[in-house]
């Protein structure tokens, strides 16, 4: 199916920890968004205030508006006429649904007398991290199930199957260590049974990564133009 030879842009399938991707000098959002932090530093306000957040994504937002609007307008597209009801895509909902109810199970994790742990803290931290991501990616990928386009596949859920296997890999080492860290207390069930779920939900669309996929990711690592987390600056 896929070449590999066209991938999205490589901020489209990483896990967007920028401070120890070995290629974020040239990535056009770390670049964008240390601008941003830079006016935001020079104009003497807080970079990291809940106002300059929310104005770093309403920007990132109408920039990407306006590359919507140019690229429908290059394509022909009558951009003002109403869409259509975008088809409701069943496994995707699965994964909402079992996303939602694993985080909520997992947020409890803070809720112990012994939450002031740190050590505790960061596993916690760490493993709702990686599922948000996990989450999120595998939406991703089943919206692309419907209507199937072999393009997209090839060029973006291809690669963003590559990492979900890396992250889904990563939670295991994240679950282990919040294990190790809640003394006295147990990952619930809740969790283990969500996280078969998407297992089982995943499982099928690995089958469908091009083993050329995984040569092309190869050899992009080896040159150092793979993005975190497949390569980490430490
Ligand atoms: S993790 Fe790397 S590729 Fe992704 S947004 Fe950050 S710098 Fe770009």
């Amino acid at each position: 199916m896929s070449t590999g030879a066209a991938w999205s842009p490589p901020h489209n399938w990483c896990d967007r920890r920028c401070e120890r991707c070995p290629i974020a000098s040239t990535c056009g959002v770390h670049v964008a968004c240390t601008r941003r932090r830079a006016e935001r530093v020079a104009r003497g306000d807080d970079p990291d205030s809940p106002e300059a957040i929310l104005e770093g994504v309403v920007r990132t937002l109408e920039s990407a508006v306006r590359m919507a609007e140019q690229m429908g307008r290059e394509a022909g597209i009558e951009i003002e006429r109403p869409l259509a009801q975008p088809p409701v895509v069943l496994d995707g909902v699965r994964v909402q649904r079992v996303g939602e109810r694993v985080a909520r199970a997992l947020a409890q994790v803070h809720a112990p007398a012994d939450a002031t742990s740190e050590p505790l803290a960061e596993a916690a931290d760490e493993t709702i991290a990686l599922w948000s991501l996990l989450v999120a990616k595998a939406a991703r990928v089943f919206s692309y199930t419907v209507d199937f386009d072999p393009d997209i596949w090839a060029r973006d859920a291809e690669p963003n199957l590559l990492l979900i296997q890396r992250v889904r890999d990563a939670l295991s080492c994240a679950f282990d260590q919040l294990q190790r860290e809640w003394r006295g207390g147990s990952i619930p069930d809740d969790v283990w049974d969500g996280v078969e779920h998407l297992d089982r939900l995943l499982s099928p669309l690995f089958d469908c990564v091009n083993p050329s996929a995984q040569l092309y990711l190869e050899v992009l690592i080896a040159q150092g133009l793979a993005p975190s987390p497949f390569v980490a600056r430490d």
